[in-house]
């Protein structure tokens, strides 16, 4: 090489690195799913996605040294796209179940879910038992809609994108209850008169983070990270700064 080429070469090869290091080049992005309609774990604040799931990710993130990013998709295309290395983690108040695991894999348990009943005050349910033949509604592809399909019977399930319509459709007598988890089922009823939320649990869940059946790495790192988030306080900091006691 003549030196003027060298130094040309030279001059490139900084640039490329000026380039790398200015966009952070050399730190990883870790693509999460989720679907943010779901308060406490995702919503949308301000235009941007909050929530524990949202702050939990964020620490597990910075523990790998790598940038997160949040992709907002709805909730039934989460655990395909996992799983198909589009995303790298869902993270949406995901619950631990059989199907799920058919295509993917679940690092450990980060909470506890429960599936609720919304009635309206003064409904005539009461409990459990006086649900067979009632219109129930539920957020599409979640275990509420799953369970609750198995239970009774699909023409009396009705599906929606998204919590808060099955909420209003109960609001205005479309429907006569809505399964639900339990923190956002809260926040919902929190957020409409004339509505309660029965006592008895219909079902008891955890939630973990979704990721690919061929990626055992990145599943032991999260798992790692969990377990010093956990070990911390830091990730019963992020839930008490969403779940104030009560
Ligand atoms: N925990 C429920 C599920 O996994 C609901 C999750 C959600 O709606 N984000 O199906």
């Amino acid at each position: 090489m003549k030196l003027f080429q060298k130094l040309l070469a030279a001059g490139m090869a900084l640039t490329m690195l000026l380039a790398m290091t200015a966009c952070g080049g050399s730190k990883g992005t870790l693509v999460m799913a989720t679907n943010a309609t779901f308060p406490p774990y995702e919503f949308i604040e301000d235009g941007k996605i909050v929530g524990i799931d949202a702050e939990m990710a964020a620490a597990i993130a910075e523990k790998l040294n790598m940038t997160l990013e949040i992709e907002d998709v709805e909730f039934g295309s989460i655990v395909g796209g996992v799983a198909s290395g589009k995303y790298d983690i869902g993270v949406a108040g995901m619950t631990v179940d059989p199907d799920r695991l058919e295509s993917v894999n679940f690092s450990e348990s980060y909470a506890t879910g429960v599936q609720v009943v919304i009635v309206k005050e003064d409904s005539a349910i009461q409990s459990l038992d006086d649900l067979e033949g009632k219109k129930i509604g539920v957020q599409q592809d979640t275990t509420g809609d799953i369970y609750s399909t198995d239970d009774f019977g699909e023409e009396n399930i009705v599906r929606y994108n998204k919590g808060a319509d099955a909420v209003q459709a109960l609001v205005s007598d479309k429907i006569d209850c809505v399964i639900i988890d339990n923190e956002p089922a809260k926040s919902f009823v929190q957020n409409n008169a004339g509505l309660k939320i029965l006592d008895s649990e219909y079902a008891v869940e955890d939630y973990a983070i979704a990721i690919a059946k061929d990626n055992d790495e990145l599943l032991k790192k999260v798992n790692d990270a969990l377990a010093e988030l956990k070990a911390e306080g830091k990730l019963q900091e992020i839930i008490d700064k969403y779940i104030p006691a009560e």
